[in-house]
């Protein structure tokens, strides 16, 4: 297994960005419900403002869905794997979801906020409840859908999750929505482009 502490990469970052954003420097949580959009909002973002953030990748107890890559998508590891990083202390923060582990890696993201990037987590309600009390800097925006109906649509359409995955991620997204007001935006996404202008506003007004 690859060390955690290349877990967070600069996105689309071949060469530094010569425009000195070093000094906005920050944390940027990202939260919603699985499903609303996160991915590929974040993955539009790293296409148009490459050199900009880093994003944090994961550690997770999922299997791997087709396509995904393991240090590129998250860091796939083993129950027992991912309880040692737990007790060494490697985690920023960690959480359940619908049967899976999941948590941020610590040292790199420390790193990087040191350095003054602008980092993106993108994770859970749990987690980012934990991220907001041991860093109150950190920026938090919440992703919601237009409805839990649309939401239920994108997870069929997306066609990763099977019907009991499905249902626990809806019944995890009501909990989610409703803790929507203890961030500091909300983006709702409906129209694709719309959210992204919201949401690079937000990072980089
Ligand atoms: P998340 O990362 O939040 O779990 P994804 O980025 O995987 O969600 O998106 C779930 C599905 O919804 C994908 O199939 C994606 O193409 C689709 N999707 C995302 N945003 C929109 C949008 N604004 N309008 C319609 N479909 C969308
Ligand atoms: P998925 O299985 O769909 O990739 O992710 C499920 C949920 O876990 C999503 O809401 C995602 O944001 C969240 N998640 C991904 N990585 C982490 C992490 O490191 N920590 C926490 N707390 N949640 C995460």
């Amino acid at each position: 297994m690859e060390p955690l502490i290349s877990a967070t990469n600069r996105v689309n970052t071949p060469e530094r960005d010569s425009s000195s954003h070093k000094q906005n420097g920050k944390l940027v949580v990202v939260t919603g419900p699985s499903g609303v959009g996160k991915g590929t909002l974040l993955k539009i973002l790293a296409e148009r403002r490459p050199n900009r953030f880093v994003f944090s990748i994961s550690a997770t107890t999922r299997q791997p869905r087709t396509g995904e890559v393991h240090g590129k998508d998250y860091f796939f590891l083993s129950r027992q794997e991912f309880e040692q990083k737990r007790l060494e202390d490697a985690f920023l923060e960690w959480a359940e979801y619908a049967g899976n582990l999941y948590g941020t890696p610590r040292q790199a993201v420390e790193e990087w906020v040191k350095a003054g990037e602008v980092v993106l987590l993108e994770i859970e309600l749990v987690g980012a409840r934990k991220v907001a009390r041991a860093f109150p800097d950190a920026q938090k925006i919440f992703i919601a859908p237009p409805s839990i109906a649309v939401l239920e649509q994108r997870i069929r359409d997306r066609g990763t999750d099977d019907a009991a995955a499905i249902a626990k991620r809806l019944e995890r997204a009501q909990t989610e929505i409703a803790a929507a007001p203890e961030f500091d935006l909300t983006i709702v996404n409906d129209d694709l482009e719309t959210a992204i202008a919201q949401l690079e506003q937000a990072i980089w007004q």
